[in-house]
């Protein structure tokens, strides 16, 4: 960030602090605090790219997100997506799989006692090879491996599945295939695990990423919720099927500025897709 970007967001975020505080603290007494789930992906100091958070910077989010927010599990967000959130609370995720995230990121998330679902991509840490998009950069980087995955589960990290290849599902029609990269991506990770696979993120996870059918897919083969990636708050009332989440930003003012709740980010529209979790209207009794 430019030093003239960081001045310009310096004072909105000061600015608006009044307001901000005015608002969070009418949201928590309605019960409607708003429930914010980040996502990361590489923590690291060496070959940094745009989703790489150095070390220093990740503890520091960290340790102020535990100092501020009630920090939850998947599950407990959406708990308080259907019963009311009366504290503003922050989930932490993790996509894709990076080998690097074992070293730093993972043994500080269970120090500080801090829940995280890891969403991983099956082909990557099955084969461990690196991921297209990184050797497309130039910074190709290793992938988990099952070890890991059942080391780190069994301390407490939740495992969710992130497909199989990691391809733009926006894009897939065929259903068969659609199927193999959401349901036989969780239920292989399942099998490794030896436990259940709740959660599925979309890979890029922007609206041009994901797909009704691939909602309808989720929901049939039993998970208990999907993840986008296009930034947004949840808020209680909200579907909590679908969960948005949030860059996490190595820049600290941008993500304090998001999780203070920035009013130009409350418009986000949220992605429509086929009502597949709306329930069935109550059959008709006669007496
Ligand atoms: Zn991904």
């Amino acid at each position: 960030m430019s030093r003239a970007t960081q001045a310009l967001l310096g004072a909105y975020y000061h600015g608006t602090a009044p307001y901000r505080a005015w608002w969070n603290r009418r949201a928590a007494a309605a019960g409607r605090a708003p429930v914010m789930i980040l996502f990361y992906h590489r923590v690291a100091d060496e070959r940094p790219n745009d989703w790489t958070c150095p070390r220093e910077v990740f503890a520091r989010q960290m340790r102020w997100i535990k100092s501020r927010f009630d920090v939850v599990s998947l599950a407990e967000a959406q708990r308080r997506l259907r019963e009311g959130n009366s504290r503003g609370c922050v989930t932490v995720t993790f996509d894709d799989g990076y080998g690097d995230n074992v070293d730093f990121a993972l043994p500080l998330l269970v120090e500080l006692e801090i829940p995280c679902t890891y969403f991983v991509s099956t082909h990557f840490v099955r084969h461990g090879v690196p991921f297209p998009h990184d050797v497309r950069l130039g910074t190709p980087s290793r992938p988990n491996t099952m070890d890991e995955l059942r080391h780190w589960s069994a301390r407490g990290i939740e495992i969710g599945a992130h497909t199989r290849t990691h391809p733009d599902i926006g894009k897939i029609t065929d259903r068969t295939r659609l199927h193999d990269e959401i349901v036989v991506a969780g239920e292989e990770l399942q099998q490794s695990l030896g436990k259940p696979v709740r959660y599925f993120a979309f890979p890029f996870g922007l609206p041009a990423n994901l797909r009704p059918e691939a909602f309808e897919i989720a929901y049939d083969a039993g998970y208990d919720g999907v993840c986008s990636a296009y930034g947004g708050y949840n808020r209680p009332g909200d579907d909590p099927f679908h969960l948005q989440r949030i860059h996490a930003d190595p820049e600290m003012l941008r993500l304090k500025n998001w999780l203070t709740v920035d009013p130009r980010k409350l418009g986000v529209p949220r992605y429509r897709y086929a009502a597949a979790t709306t329930p069935a209207p109550e059959p008709q009794t006669t007496s």
